[in-house]
């Protein structure tokens, strides 16, 4: 099933502001929260749905990569990302505790969590352009922190569990006196996840992951422009002790190409023609970045530096069916190391020339006559 916009599961416009988003989300989620409607799924699937929708558009870069992209901004093969709580970095605790804090049972544990957080990581990715022209799926390789295996995670060896902290008693927070303040800090021992490790795993020393090699495949989508950034949502370090993973960014960087300039999404180049085609006519053939050729019918008289403009022969837009122009430019060629046979022909042409056939010289000269004359 296609993904529906996020701008429509919400009910607002494109330039709503984030008053209005929160607003938005606010009411779908106290309609229809599963503390509300026990057992409807249809219910559940609205909660959800609009959970992720506010997951991204609260989201300052987030709503900015969607609001470019679409839903193509997080894809991440496979999915692994739908549903509530899937979203790493979003921090719904606010919102939550906010008007659902009477619910009870119902909030999660995401604040507590959130400085287990893994981190986000960057994946440098070079293409040609003829690959940005396609899209493309590529397998990337990388080192990263990835939960144990031998203990899950847990950092406790298998058959044990982690302990009540005993500097902050499972608190994760401890409170101490500053003069006439109580001030509350993240515990220094457990760094506030209010457990202790008695028995660490021997893998991971305790720490609950380890440095792996992973490999995954991505999708470059088509129409991607040199600095375009992918997130891939949950592929980045793993998150300590049930933390949720960060995210991996994939930075898209375009090799230069020989004949090709790209601006945006059109395409640009110079292209090389005799004299005698520009002044008598003709028709060429030229590369598209398809791979394959155009046609172009060179008109008789064409000047230097004239542009044809080919439509749709541009690279495509992110997101949409339709492509950007070719543009490409004559540049005539005044011809070189000639043989005795045309220098002859040419010499023979200059003195059968006339004024008609060179309008810029005949104007020059009647300017530059007047200004002598004056
Ligand atoms: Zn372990
Ligand atoms: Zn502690």
């Amino acid at each position: 099933m296609a993904k529906r916009d996020y701008y429509d599961v919400l009910g607002v416009n494109k330039n709503a502001n984030p008053v209005e988003i929160k607003s938005a989300y606010r009411k779908l989620a106290v309609k229809y929260h599963p503390d509300k409607n026990p057992g409807d799924k249809a219910a559940e699937d609205k909660f959800k749905e609009a959970s992720e929708a506010y997951g991204i558009l609260s989201d300052k870069s987030k709503k900015e990569n969607y609001d470019n992209f679409g839903h193509a901004a997080f894809e991440n093969n496979g999915g692994g990302q739908g549903g509530f709580g899937g979203f790493g970095g979003a921090d719904f605790s606010d919102i939550f505790e906010d008007f659902f804090g009477d619910f009870g049972g119902s909030r999660r544990n995401s604040r507590r969590n959130s400085n287990n957080r893994g981190s986000d990581l960057r994946y440098d990715l070079s293409i040609t352009l003829e690959e940005a022209y396609s899209g493309k799926k590529q397998n990337i390789q990388f080192s990263s922190s990835d939960k144990c295996n031998n203990c899950k995670g847990s950092g406790s060896k298998p058959g044990h569990s982690a302990d009540r902290c005993s500097y902050c008693g499972g608190n994760g927070k401890v409170r101490s006196n500053q003069g006439f303040f109580t001030v509350q800090q993240t515990c220094p021992q457990c760094s506030g996840s209010g457990e202790e490790i008695t028995n660490p795993c021997n893998d991971c020393n305790g720490a609950g992951n380890k440095q792996t090699s992973k490999k995954i495949s991505v999708t470059i989508p088509k129409g991607v422009d040199d600095g375009t950034r992918i997130r891939l949502a949950g592929k980045g370090e793993a998150g300590t002790r049930g933390g949720a993973s960060g995210d991996l960014y994939l930075f898209i960087n375009i090799k230069s190409h020989d004949l090709f300039k790209r601006s945006d999404v059109n395409l640009f180049f110079e292209f090389p023609i005799s004299i005698a085609d520009a002044a008598l006519g003709t028709t060429i053939e030229i590369p598209t970045i398809d791979g394959k050729k155009a046609k172009i019918k060179i008109p008789d008289g064409t000047q230097d530096g004239k542009q044809f403009r080919l439509k749709g022969k541009g690279m495509p837009f992110m997101q949409r069916g339709d492509y950007g122009d070719l543009y490409v430019q004559v540049k005539t060629e005044v011809p070189v190391y000639l043989n005795k046979e045309q220098k002859d022909l040419l010499e023979r042409f200059r003195k059968i020339e006339n004024e008609k056939s060179n309008p810029s010289i005949k104007k020059f000269f009647q300017k530059a006559k007047s200004f002598w004359n004056s």
